[in-house]
Parts: C-alpha cells; sequence; structure tokens
C-alpha cells in the first residue's frame, strides 16, 4: 500500500505552500520519513517541469513559490540541493531565469544543473529500453524529487509524475525516442523504463492552478488548488487523473502501461490517500485532452491505414498561427511530415498525415497555441473523441 498526502492549498505563496508541504510531510512519517528520505549528506536534485522558456506565474511550468517551499524543507536534510531540466525547446539556463526558478535557488544558494552532460546508462531489468543517455546531474544524484505540474497532454492524457522525468533525455535526444517509440504503448513504457534508470525517489505535483484543455503548452488554467505527494510516482498521478476526470486511472496510457507491467501502485486499493477526501478534491467539468477508450487503446489492434482514419490530427488554428516554423523545427519525423508553405503574408505549416507519428510535439511546443488535436471524421462517428 502506497501512502499519497492530497492537500489543499489556495495560493501560490510561499508560506502557505511551505505550511501544507511541512503538514504533507507530517502526514507522511515527519521528520523520520524525511530522514529516511534523505540520508545525510545526500546530493539532491529537484527536477521542475521546465518544457519550455515560459515567464513567471505561466502554467506550463512548475511555479517557483512551490519549489522555493520545497527548497526550505529540504535544505533541513541536505546542504547539497540542486535543480535542472532540458526543455523540449530552447535553453535550459534562459527557461530557469525566465520562469523565476533561478532567481529563488541563488537565493538559497541551489545550484543549477543544465543537463547538457550525459551519461550512457545500461538497465537489465527493463520493461522495452535498455540503453539509454541520461542527464548525468539527474542520474548520479543521491536523491530525485520530481516537481511536476498538473496538466492535460495529448498523447499522454495528462502529464505528471512520471511524464516530468522525460526531460532528463537531454535537449533533441528527446525527439529520437519519439521516432524509436512512435507507438504510444512503447512510449509509454519507455517513460517508465527512463524512471527506473533515473530513480525519482519522491513526487510534490503542482496542481495548485493546473493547466485543462490543449496542454501541455497552450490549455487553459483551472484552479485545483492542490498539492499531491508521495514516493510512488504513479501512485500521485493515480491520484491527480482521478482528480481531474478518470476515475478508472487504467483510462490513461501511462497508468495503463504501468498497472500491466506491474511498475508502482495504479489502482485505487493499492493506494492510502491521507489529507484531504478525494470526493472533496475533485474537479468539476474539468477539460481533458482525450478521454479513455479512444485511440491510444485501440490502436495495437490495427492497421496503420485505420489508424490514419481514426486516430487525433494536430490541426493548425490559422489566425494564431505566426509563422515561425518552430513545428516543423522540432518534428521528429522532418522533414517529412511538415511543411512550410506560404499562406498569404506569412507561412504556415501544411501536413503530411501519412508520415505522422502522432507525438504531437509540434502541438506541445507552438509558441501561440495555434495547434490543437482534433479527431477526424471517422474517428468522431466511432465515437473515438470523447471529451
Ligand atoms: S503552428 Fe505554431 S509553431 Fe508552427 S509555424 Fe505556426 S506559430 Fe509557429
Ligand atoms: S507533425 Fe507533429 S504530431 Fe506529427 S510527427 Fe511531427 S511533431 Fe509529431
Amino acid at each position: 500500500m502506497e501512502n499519497v498526502a492530497l492537500l489543499k492549498c489556495m495560493e501560490y505563496e510561499v508560506d502557505l505552500i511551505e505550511k501544507k508541504l511541512r503538514e504533507g510531510f507530517e502526514l507522511l512519517g515527519g521528520d523520520e520519513f524525511l530522514k529516511k528520505l534523505i540520508p545525510k549528506n545526500s546530493r539532491v536534485l529537484l527536477k521542475p517541469n521546465m518544457l519550455s522558456v515560459e515567464s513567471k506565474d505561466s502554467l506550463v511550468v512548475t511555479h517557483y513559490a512551490v519549489f522555493e517551499a520545497v527548497i526550505r524543507i529540504i535544505m533541513g536534510y541536505s546542504n547539497n540541493i540542486s535543480f535542472g531540466d532540458s526543455p523540449g525547446f530552447g535553453d535550459s539556463r534562459k527557461a530557469a531565469e525566465k520562469s523565476g526558478l533561478m532567481e529563488v535557488a541563488d537565493k538559497y544558494g541551489v545550484k543549477f544543473e543544465d543537463f547538457k552532460e550525459s551519461v550512457h546508462v545500461k538497465l537489465d531489468n527493463s520493461i522495452l529500453c535498455k540503453s539509454w543517455n541520461i542527464a548525468k546531474a539527474a542520474y548520479e544524484a543521491d536523491v530525485v524529487i520530481s516537481l511536476p505540474k498538473l496538466k492535460t497532454h495529448a498523447m499522454a492524457y495528462y502529464t505528471g509524475a512520471v511524464k516530468n522525468q522525460f526531460g532528463c533525455i537531454p535537449g533533441s535526444q528527446k525527439a529520437t525516442w519519439h521516432t524509436r517509440m512512435p507507438d504510444a504503448n512503447n512510449f509509454c513504457k519507455m517513460l517508465l523504463d527512463l524512471n527506473t534508470a533515473v530513480g525519482a525517489n519522491f513526487a510534490i505535483l503542482d496542481g495548485i492552478i493546473a493547466m485543462e484543455g490543449n496542454g501541455p503548452k497552450s490549455g487553459d488554467p483551472y484552479k485545483m488548488n492542490t498539492l499531491i505527494m508521495g514516493k510512488s510516482l504513479t501512485a500521485v498521478d493515480s491520484v491527480a487523473v482521478r482528480l481531474i476526470g478518470y476515475d478508472n486511472p487504467l483510462d490513461t496510457p501511462v497508468l495503463k502501461e504501468a498497472y500491466d507491467s506491474k511498475w508502482g501502485a495504479v489502482l485505487p486499493r493499492d493506494i492510502n490517500i491521507i489529507g484531504e477526501e478525494l470526493e472533496s478534491m475533485k474537479a468539476k467539468n474539468f477539460k481533458l485532452c482525450r478521454k479513455g477508450g479512444s485511440f491510444y487503446f485501440i490502436s495495437p489492434g490495427v492497421t496503420n491505414f485505420l489508424r490514419g482514419m481514426i486516430a487525433p490530427n494536430p490541426t493548425l488554428i490559422k489566425d494564431k498561427c505566426i509563422g515561425c516554423g518552430r513545428c516543423a523545427e522540432i518534428c521528429p519525423e522532418k522533414p517529412l511530415v511538415i511543411e512550410m508553405v506560404k499562406k498569404g503574408d506569412i507561412l504556415n505549416p501544411k501536413w503530411n498525415m501519412h508520415e505522422c507519428i502522432r507525438c504531437f510535439c509540434c502541438q506541445e511546443l507552438c509558441p501561440v497555441g495555434a495547434i490543437e488535436t482534433k479527431y477526424s471524421t471517422l474517428g468522431k462517428l466511432l465515437k473515438f473523441d470523447k471529451r
């Protein structure tokens, strides 16, 4: 049975968040728990979500007030704390500076790691992927504390504690994993193996203001007023997805693969929620990216042709597009899929959907939210679109 602390926190106010997180640690076992989690002289790495270069108070990244509150607590157990991430697009230092995380880190003497140096890791006990290049700082830390943001995600439906470690793969190497794992089932297995390799020891999920709709970068704010924390990343995610509307956690791809592979606690019967009652914290009418029973779950048994007919597609919102070309640049299948074509005064992306692997990196990283996912007419007719 895995313990998960579910906390109510109404504001991004650092003293308040610190108080709530201390209450959470108290529920999990207090000082003894923290001493076990962070043995003496441990090198602790904090891994926030820095998906891209975003300003302070952005919904896309872990909020700097949560980051500061965590540092204040962890400082009582380690004097060797660092933080880092590798954004999907853009420079990690700039991402840390613009989001306010660097300013907080400097205030407390927390070292920044740019995640550019990697180590080669072999994994014998993997589900699928045995060989890895992982950010050295993440791999070599004694304790990794994951600080994800609660958001929707076009491919994985939801991004939280497990998905957050994808940032431990340095820079453009992330794109190659999309090419190697075009199938969502395998991509999620890869994420679990990556977590085995990184070995994150604890997760604190920032869900005070979550992202609904067109996540993980261009969705809308949803005030969830929650922080979720625990040692089991899958258990933290299982609680989070139930809060946003997946009554069955197996309706989300990562947790389905985790359950099938016996990788961590997923089912409600294996998770002990302490603190707030789950029912009282559930979001109402949270706009999901996708609902269970859709494309992902029918993918293994259907032909590529049928998949192409049924699957959701990246779709342009023309009046938002600024013609920057980032989508074409970021696409792991480039140059086969996206071609920039002149439309009036600017260039617009044009997709060759026969070659598209539906990784949704283009949707994820468009700087102005000009790409959304839409089901084909057949997909809608067959009721795969259950948002
Ligand atoms: S869709 Fe987005 S990423 Fe692509 S060119 Fe337009 S604005 Fe840039
Ligand atoms: S077009 Fe978008 S969804 Fe398709 S392969 Fe490229 S990045 Fe992935």
